[in-house]
């Protein structure tokens, strides 16, 4: 996957305050308070950074963390595994292998008849593109 590189700077004008505290410092939001937490229409999740396509709707679930949940990515390799061991926990960070920007966290308590994994991550970091009716 080709790579986007930017300044902190290019980062800092492109994003909202937010979404740079989310995608760039590893920030999280507030649960229950992001746009896509219940979310059910059909469409694609894509990175709000860079627009790499991220998660599909048909694999979103309400598991009740209060950030929208996903138990698979839509490819493998558009989003990479990194261990984060900050805050005095062993977890699994989610970040877009395409601009490097953090989404969120992964564990291993998803769905049992799907994949077990539930991809954990941040509405800022996302954009939900619609898929047209048409
Ligand atoms: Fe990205």
């Amino acid at each position: 996957m080709e790579e986007i590189k930017k300044s902190d700077q290019e980062w800092r004008e492109q994003l909202t305050d937010q979404q740079y505290h989310i995608l760039r410092e590893a920030g999280t939001e507030r649960p229950f308070s992001g746009e896509y937490v219940d979310t059910e229409d059909d469409g694609m999740y894509v990175c709000a950074a860079c627009g790499n396509r991220l998660f599909s709707s048909g694999t979103k679930f309400h598991s009740g963390s209060g950030w929208p949940s996903f138990w698979d990515v839509i490819n493998e390799g558009n989003i990479e595994l990194h261990t984060d061991s900050s805050q005095g926990m062993n977890r699994v960070e989610a970040v877009c292998a395409k601009c490097g920007g953090h989404l969120g966290h992964v564990f291993n308590d998803g769905p049992q008849d799907k994949t077990g994994m539930r991809y954990c991550i941040n509405s800022a970091a996302l954009e939900f593109e619609a898929q047209s009716s048409e």
